[in-house]
């Protein structure tokens, strides 16, 4: 490999080349998963510790693609691109309405009740209609508002603090929970959130992973669930891979934990056997 300026250069516009033509080539096969049902939702389970006992609360909805030409794509890569070109709403709503789908048949077989939590990006908040959109699918699934929550990430917030205000507010009126998600990785700081009606506070799993490395990120995360709960939120650490990490987490009062030392993600069917 050459380290000359010029040959530096015309690697990395290959390399650049290569990256764009792979996003169009993603978003032109975006573009017919929807029809050709290629995409299909993951729950990963929420736990809280409940008289000595550890109970299953809640489930993130995670979605998945499983494109004909493509392979398995993460969200981390398909999701920015469905964010850029706007098929997010198409998309989004999709997850929104199968998921309540999914919820309101596990709840017409008698499953015990737990929330779903449906991850919302920044422009379908933005979406005029949303709050319809949410009222539509809520009455026509018949799933209980009471039992959804919204996760949010903070750059809408930084974007547009006052239709972020509006917007949060609305969907509170439906009956909706809202959570803040990878809280500790942008800029928003604790007392920022108090101007908005957050109901649980997501510590990104960075700080988690952390936890038994140093000892900084210890205080940083007891300080959090410190003064989240001093703002009346309840507190999710996401990311909990070990047992000294859900330990440390449980002694420092922290009401909800999610990660592979628990269960991974998983499809609607073992999850569905997971609540038996
Ligand atoms: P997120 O909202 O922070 O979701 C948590 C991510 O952490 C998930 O990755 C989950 O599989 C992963 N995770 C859970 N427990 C552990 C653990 O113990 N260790 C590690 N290393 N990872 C863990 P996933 O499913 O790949 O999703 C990545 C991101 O894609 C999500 O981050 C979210 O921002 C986005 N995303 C996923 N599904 C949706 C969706 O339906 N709609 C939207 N708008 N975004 C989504
Ligand atoms: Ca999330
Ligand atoms: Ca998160
Ligand atoms: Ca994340």
């Amino acid at each position: 490999r050459e380290i000359g300026n010029q040959g530096y250069f015309e690697y990395y516009s290959e390399e650049m080349g290569r990256n764009a033509g792979y996003k169009l080539e993603m978003e032109q096969y975006l573009r017919k998963a929807l029809e050709n049902e290629e995409l299909l939702l993951n729950y990963q389970p929420v736990y809280a510790y409940q008289d000595g006992e550890i109970n299953l609360v809640s489930a993130e909805v995670l979605v998945r693609w499983n494109s004909k030409e493509l392979g398995c794509v993460g969200p981390d890569k398909f999701i920015p691109i469905a964010e850029n070109t706007g098929l997010i709403i198409e998309i989004g709503n999709w997850i929104i309405r199968t998921a309540c789908q999914q919820g309101a048949e596990w709840i017409a077989n008698g499953y015990r009740a737990f929330r779903l939590a449906i991850n919302i990006s920044p422009r379908q908040l933005r979406q005029y209609d949303f709050i319809n959109v949410l009222q539509g699918i809520l009455s026509d699934t018949g799933y209980p508002a009471e039992q959804l929550c919204l996760e949010i990430t903070e750059g809408i917030l930084i974007e547009d603090d006052q239709y972020a205000r509006y917007i949060l507010n609305q969907i509170k009126e439906l009956g909706i929970s809202l959570a803040i998600d990878d809280f500790g990785t942008g800029y928003s700081s604790l007392s920022y959130l108090k101007h908005y009606p957050f109901d649980l506070l997501k510590i990104d799993r960075a700080f988690v992973a952390d936890l038994d490395i140093d000892k900084s990120h210890n205080q940083l995360v007891t300080a959090c669930i410190l003064m989240a709960h001093g703002l009346n939120m309840k507190v999710v650490a996401e990311g909990v891979e070990t047992a000294d990490q859900l330990t440390f987490l449980a002694d420092h009062s922290c009401d909800y934990y999610q990660g592979y030392y628990l269960n991974r993600p998983m499809p609607a069917q073992p999850f569905e056997a997971l609540l038996k």
